[in-house]
């Protein structure tokens, strides 16, 4: 049983034994609202911050991770502190939205200090959403204490609503905590958006039904191709589903109204006429969505790439240790931003046996 501690609203849970969520424990630096936004070199204004705050996760999706991962020594990520403070640059550095992923978020220890304590950003509006990325295991512990400190969305991975095929996919998840764990986001009034990444070989026929669930149930879809990105167990060419294809198929059954609707993402969005709810499409290999590209990524060891599918990076991680004055970071950064590519070109082909990039989603954060 998870234990309930009191806060100024409503109770949180944060694990087994009674833990006061004390902002003390977390070493805060403070703004600086004096640097420079961040413009790349394509004038595009860089808004939007993916986050990792750990590598490692409970389950083992077999599109993502090798069932047999070796994670990173414990030293080598970066501190709650740490995280707080990087993300705190980025903010002073005009980042509007912030969204912590992994890994798994909400495996990584006292997370919701970090939660916490990145909220005071959202209380001053120098942050305008804080969200996360979770394959959702953990959510009926946390939803509604991620309700009280402003979450209002996250999304939850969800490749299918069959129990066996699910274990089958995630390779150790139970489909039913998953499934809690949405009733519990939405009990605390967070609204939920699925991504389901489409799978030839596991889930192409469960797309309708999904569909028909998800706004069945209130919530965005959006589906996903996938990218080659880290080794895997499987071949990559047997899992592509070119979601052109699948949007064709849809367009069979279903009128679908393209929509200007926008979440800070890469999706471009229909409105599902038959159902009333909208669908997403994540495009990175039928379709380049990079011209309007407004976002980077920092892995859980303070590496931030300009492109998820480019190897440039930089590590913020020595400057920020290097010193305890923001100057080194925000020079790093700006440095690195002036050299955030225009877009990426990802290839999955039989013949190519190494992945376009070598790093796991999981590192980079989804
Ligand atoms: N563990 C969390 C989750 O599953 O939502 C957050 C991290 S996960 C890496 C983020 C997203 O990346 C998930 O929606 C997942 O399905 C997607 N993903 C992982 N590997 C992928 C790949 N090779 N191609 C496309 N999407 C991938
Ligand atoms: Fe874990 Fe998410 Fe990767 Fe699945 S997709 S293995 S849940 S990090």
């Amino acid at each position: 049983m998870a234990t309930i501690i009191s806060t100024n609203k409503r109770p949180i849970f944060i694990g087994k034994k009674p833990k006061p969520l004390d902002l003390n424990v977390l070493d805060l630096h403070s703004t600086n609202k004096d640097t420079p936004a961040l413009i790349d070199p394509y004038q595009r204004p860089i808004t939007y911050l993916r986050i990792s705050v750990t590598d490692r996760c409970d389950f083992r999706c077999t599109y993502c991770m090798a069932e047999d991962m070796t994670f990173l020594p414990k030293k080598d990520i970066l501190s709650l502190e740490e995280l707080d403070r990087l993300c705190t640059a980025f903010i002073d550095k005009g980042v509007k939205k912030l969204r912590l992923t992994g890994g798994e978020p909400l495996v990584r220890k006292d997370i919701m200090l970090l939660i916490k304590s990145l909220s005071r950003h959202l209380e001053t509006n120098d942050l305008e959403e804080l969200t996360l990325t979770t394959n959702g295991s953990q959510l009926t512990r946390y939803a509604d204490g991620m309700a009280d400190l402003g979450i209002r969305r996250v999304n939850v991975s969800l490749d299918t609503l069959d129990e066996e095929k699910f274990r089958k996919i995630t390779r150790r998840g139970d489909l039913r905590q998953v499934l809690a764990g949405i009733k519990a986001a939405q009990k605390a009034g967070i609204a939920v958006k699925i991504n389901m990444v489409a799978l030839k070989s596991d889930n192409k026929n469960e797309i309708t039904n999904m569909l028909e669930w998800c706004h069945g149930e209130g919530h965005d879809l959006t589906l996903i191709e996938t990218m080659p990105l880290g080794e895997i167990d499987e071949d990559r060419t047997d899992q592509y589903l070119p979601l052109s294809k699948v949007r064709e198929s849809l367009s069979e059954r279903y009128t679908l109204n393209e929509i200007p609707y926008k979440t800070g993402g890469p999706a471009r969005y229909v409105d599902v006429i038959e159902t009333g709810g909208r669908l997403g499409f994540i495009t990175p290999m039928t379709h380049n969505f990079c011209e309007s590209c407004n976002r980077v990524r920092v892995t859980c060891t303070g590496t931030l790439y300009m492109c998820l599918g480019q190897e440039d990076a930089a590590d913020l991680r020595a400057p920020m240790r290097q010193s305890q004055e923001s100057g080194l970071l925000y020079k790093a950064i700006d440095e690195a931003i002036a050299l955030k590519p225009k877009g990426h070109d990802f290839i999955i082909d039989r013949k190519q046996k190494k992945p376009s990039i070598g790093r796991h989603m999981s590192m980079t954060g989804g």
